[in-house]
């Protein structure tokens, strides 16, 4: 029966929209709506009620959508960087909402109720915590600094404590408490590892996902969400080159990609 389908695969190659790899045959899915756009990433209803699909796309937006633009290559680094260290991270006991690579750019994920909390873990002052507070660039936090900011476009993700959240329903004292200890291991299981590819990991932003009574990471890891410095030089390989005009976006996206997806084509 395999075989067939297999031979008739080969034959009449499947439509787009029917997606498979032929190796799990449990785990062909249709490609449904779009349930979320948003600035660097689409994420799509699959006929499976439990796997979503994320595609990273090329576009760019920084400053609360004010500035915009595409970047040919942006959304493939991206979605290979996220799934090396999605990977990683499983590796080493952290539950993720990663499944598997469905292509280039798109990853299946499973299907989370997304906490409205995006927690910034910061290492080195860098960015917005160098015009709010006295912090200079290049300050090191020692412990890291844990932000929680209200995921909510209309608000302009303002930064809130736990008894905002509370109060706001966004998550439970227990969850909380979980995202935080969470938050620390991957912090100190990224800044280690990258050390390893001679990158330094100033800040980053991370968002979670409330799945069968766990809290799982979900959203991506890439150089959207993170500031990746090269430790030598201390070039900015990650989004501030776009914020801030610093040069060629996707040939810094090619570097970090280069430095930690094995195998990656360039
Ligand atoms: P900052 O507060 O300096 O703007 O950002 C701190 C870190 O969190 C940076 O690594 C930045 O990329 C990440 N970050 C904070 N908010 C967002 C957000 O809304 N979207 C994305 N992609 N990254 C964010």
């Amino acid at each position: 029966m395999i075989l067939l389908i297999i031979s008739l695969y080969q034959i009449f190659p499947a439509p787009a929209s029917l997606l498979y790899p032929l190796n799990d045959l449990k785990t062909i899915m249709i490609k449904q709506e779009a349930l979320y756009s948003g600035k660097a990433k689409t994420v799509f209803k699959t006929d499976n009620t439990d796997k979503f699909i994320m595609e990273f796309r090329n576009s760019l937006t920084a400053f609360d959508g004010k500035k915009k633009s595409e970047a040919r290559g942006k959304g493939y680094y991206n979605a290979q960087i996220s799934q090396t260290l999605f990977k990683f991270l499983e590796e080493k006991g952290i539950k993720t909402h990663f499944d598997h690579m469905l292509s280039d750019t798109e990853m299946v994920v499973d299907a989370v109720e997304i906490v409205l909390i995006e927690v910034i873990v910061r290492n080195i002052a860098a960015g917005s915590i160098t015009k709010k507070y006295p912090f200079k660039t290049g300050d090191k936090l020692n412990p890291p600094i844990i932000i929680f900011d209200y995921k909510s476009d209309e608000f302009g993700d303002p930064m809130i404590n736990d008894d905002m959240a509370l109060a706001m329903g966004l998550a439970t004292k227990a969850e909380l408490e979980e995202i935080r200890k969470l938050s620390l291991k991957i912090n100190s299981i990224l800044v280690e590892y990258l050390a390893g590819k001679n990158l330094l990991l100033p800040d980053f932003k991370l968002e979670f996902g409330r799945r069968k009574g766990n809290i799982v990471l979900a959203d991506e890891i890439s150089c959207d969400t993170c500031r990746f410095w090269d430790r030598t030089t201390g070039e900015s390989l990650d989004k501030d080159v776009f914020r801030f005009d610093k040069g060629d976006l996707v040939a810094a996206y090619r570097e970090v990609a280069k430095r930690i997806v094995p195998g990656i084509k360039l």
